[in-house]
């Protein structure tokens, strides 16, 4: 076949954009219909390396690829990083059509929630919700829940990609997959970072020059903790990682070491178990997290 002939037969595959949840959920069991697997990708937009990562992960499995942008308002405890939570869409449409993403849900609240926000349901997360980004975002992960549920509801997911950067957020959304008891898949990315070692994430476009180069702080106390832990009691460790820090103007929220698997805190370790240390801290105006599991 000439390529006159192999031409007619290129299909050109475009992305197709859902802003409303009836279409959406038309158009994906129509699919489903056929036996197409669905894998989501939900962010709140602002699009770097780490969610197109996660893009590429969900398109080597077999099926459709669905991403979500969605600034969720109900779990931004801090009404300033709601309204100062960077939005580049037409950016975004770019990067998801370059990777090769099926659909884009792209919803307005009145979508996610048609009754409004004031009596949403409220789920049982347990101890998940009074530690670390729970006890310092007070009905963080509430808002979470509330808004991956209707995503969840709505897309019927075979397959769930999120980010390890969002540790404890992977915890209660696997949590949340139980309290469902939907036949999800969670799969969990590793997190990508900048050539420095900074955790890439949407609020870094809010650092200034100075602000950006401190940041590197909190990945460099994460592989300090991870070159210089040892058996025995963790109090010297995590004060030394809070010092490297605080040396660079951040104000830290925590410095933590936690049992990988129920984040229950670590004061001493036995040099088996396996940990995670976790951090945040604010850079200025801008929170940021980050996380690096030991052993
Ligand atoms: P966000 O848009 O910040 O809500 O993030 C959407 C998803 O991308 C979540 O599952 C995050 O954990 C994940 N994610 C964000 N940053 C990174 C990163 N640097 N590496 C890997 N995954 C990430």
């Amino acid at each position: 076949m000439g390529w006159k002939g192999l031409s007619s037969l290129l299909i050109l595959s475009l992305m197709i954009i859902a802003k409303k949840p009836d279409f959406l959920s038309k158009y994906l069991s129509s699919k489903r219909e056929f036996g197409t697997s669905i894998n989501l990708v939900p962010t709140m937009g602002a699009l770097h390396e780490g969610h197109l990562t996660l893009i590429r992960k969900a398109r080597e499995d077999s099926g459709l690829v669905v991403c979500s942008i969605f600034v969720n308002p109900t779990q931004f405890n801090d009404p300033k990083d709601f309204q100062k939570y960077p939005k580049t869409i037409e950016k975004d449409i770019d990067l998801l059509e370059e990777a090769d993403t099926d659909l884009l849900f792209l919803p307005e609240a009145a979508d996610i929630y048609p009754n409004g926000v004031s009596n949403l349901e409220t789920y049982d997360l347990g101890d998940l919700e009074k530690i670390f980004e729970g006890e310092f975002r007070p009905g963080h992960f509430q808002g979470v829940c509330q808004v991956m549920r209707r995503i969840l509801d709505l897309v019927k997911p075979d397959e769930l990609f999120m980010g390890q950067k969002d540790y404890q957020q992977c915890m209660v959304i696997k949590k949340l997959i139980q309290i469902m008891n939907a036949p999800i898949h969670f799969v969990a990315v590793p997190t990508v970072r900048e050539s420095d070692g900074l955790a890439m994430s949407s609020r870094n476009l809010r650092l200034d020059k100075d602000g950006r180069k401190n940041a590197v702080a909190i990945s460099q106390s994460l592989n300090y903790i991870k070159k210089n832990i040892k058996p025995g009691d963790l109090t010297s460790i995590r004060r030394q990682a809070k010092e490297l820090l605080e040396e660079k103007d951040l104000k830290v929220d925590y410095v933590e070491l936690a049992d990988a698997n129920n984040l229950k805190i670590v004061k001493s370790w036995d040099g088996e178990q396996k940990l995670v240390a976790l951090i945040a801290a604010f850079q200025g105006e801008v929170r940021l997290i980050d996380n690096a599991v030991i052993g």
